[in-house]
């Protein structure tokens, strides 16, 4: 036999066996085709609305009634079940509140007609510390869960809260949402975040793997939390919810006030006010409590391009896009010796960079809100690069009236390291003229570090003195 016709036989064997293989192997023949499964259709969704407690959607319903009635798919994501604060029907607190709140959220979604409703697990933390509240809620597991959502429901739009530290309402949970919805945002399509949600099943009944596959959302817009009006103008679309529903027959915003009416436990005398009302006195109150009012976002990104003020369905088409990976920009650079602002500012200020949102309005100085006769407490980073020990003095220029309980003075810091400081500032009570008003005008507090001499860091905060103020 030559090689020729050697090789000849081995070519006709590998074919037919190529052949043969599959059809044996398997039993089936090649017009013996199945289908194979696919996402379950009933959970996708055009917009994923992110909050943290019940009642919190109210910031978006009027808009979310619109966009039902242009026939979007809505799903919302509750961070925490709402279990802190008072209960105006009833004598149940703390867990059991946050029982009945999960029910009076899926009920006001529900005279939306939104059902996808999930809640994460987060426990509602009082404060307006978003760090709090996300070691509160536990990070991890809760962005797992909101990753998991984020693919299993594959939204084209996110909607949250803005994350910044603000003057204004400024929850500490409302950050959290909009931190974490960021993250999922940027990690729902990465197939090597949480892999073992995306990867195929192993076993016929499959215990572990959710076999999602990832998914890249293609926008997130913000709302604010916040009071500063002027740094969001203009920075992202303003919706108008005066239409009237093809479903209702109603205006938009006059459905969220319906949507609302189920959070009894949260504001029924409120509620109780509107049940007197004509329905001309309820446009009336509806126009003077901000019902009615436009809804303003501010974009966060878009992957598929579409102007900033432009709709938020602009740029938008059917089906996926590609995973785009976060091109993050070097840290700016430092001096050897250097004193900053520490905690949710300075996250803050590496979360924007993390994230592609260096854009994202933010006060310049950094602000505040805090009740009037408390604690500030300014957190630092004292930063040595040099190859030795260095001294650093703190002194701290505050208003009249305001003291340095703690913290300045001078500090050692040894070499290559980076050292957390506090100063903490005791705050006057409301000026006698004001002790009525509900706030005095934000006030500039300066802290100026040195160190032989010479000026190495200034840093600027803006404090407002409230009435009433969560916790820093
Ligand atoms: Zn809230």
């Amino acid at each position: 036999m030559t090689m020729r016709s050697l090789k000849a036989i081995f070519l006709v064997g590998f074919l037919v066996l190529g052949f043969l293989t599959p059809a044996s192997a398997f039993g089936c023949f090649a017009q013996d085709v199945k289908t194979l499964p696919v996402p379950d259709e009933r959970y996708k969704v055009d917009i994923l609305l992110v909050v943290a407690h019940p009642d919190d959607e109210a910031a978006a319903t009027s808009y979310l009634a619109r966009a039902l009635d242009e026939g979007k798919r809505v799903g919302v994501v509750y961070g925490t079940r709402g279990s802190s604060g008072a209960n105006d029907t009833g004598t149940e607190q703390a867990a059991a509140l946050g029982a009945i709140r999960e029910i009076e959220a899926r009920r006001a979604l529900a005279t939306l007609g939104i059902r996808n409703v999930w809640f994460v697990g987060g426990r509602d933390t009082a404060s307006q510390d978003v760090l709090a509240s996300l070691a509160s809620w536990g990070h991890g597991p809760i962005l797992a869960e909101l990753v998991r959502i984020v693919r299993l429901t594959r939204p084209e739009v996110i909607l949250t809260f803005l994350p910044g530290t603000f003057i204004g309402e400024d929850h500490g949970d409302h950050q959290a949402a909009g931190v974490l919805a960021t993250e999922a945002f940027d990690l729902a399509g990465d197939p090597v975040a949480f892999p073992e949600q995306v990867t195929g099943p192993m076993r016929r009944l499959e215990p572990f793997f959710d076999n999602l596959r990832p998914w890249q959302t293609k926008k997130i817009y913000y709302f604010p939390d916040a009071t500063r009006e002027d740094i969001f103008k203009a920075k992202g679309p303003t919706i108008e919810v005066t239409g009237i529903s093809k479903s209702t027959n109603l205006p938009y915003w006059r459905m969220a006030v319906d949507s609302f009416r189920s959070h009894e436990t949260q504001a029924k005398a409120y509620i109780d006010s509107f049940s007197k009302l004509s329905e001309e006195e309820i446009t009336k109150k509806g126009a003077s409590d901000g019902w009615s009012q436009p809804q303003e976002y501010v974009l966060g990104k878009s992957l598929v391009g579409g102007s900033v003020t432009g709709d938020i369905f602009e740029g938008i088409t059917p089906g996926a896009i590609a995973f785009a990976r976060v091109a993050v920009p070097a840290e700016p650079a430092r001096t050897d010796l250097s004193v900053e602002l520490a905690g949710t500012w300075d996250f803050y200020a590496k979360f924007r960079r993390a994230h592609g949102l260096e854009q994202l309005p933010h006060p310049e100085p950094p602000e505040i809100a805090l009740q009037a006769g408390g604690t500030l407490v300014i957190p630092l980073w004292l930063r040595n690069e040099t190859e030795s020990a260095q001294e650093i003095k703190l002194a701290v220029d505050l208003p009249a009236g305001w003291k340095v309980e703690s913290g300045a003075g001078n500090f050692r810091v040894a070499a290559k390291q980076v050292a957390a400081a506090r100063i903490e500032v005791s705050l006057p009570a409301l000026p006698p003229a004001d002790a009525n008003a509900k706030k005095v005008d934000a006030q500039e507090v300066t802290v100026r570090g040195e160190a032989g001499g010479k000026p190495i860091g200034t840093v600027k905060l803006r404090v407002e003195l409230r009435k009433k103020a969560l916790p820093q």
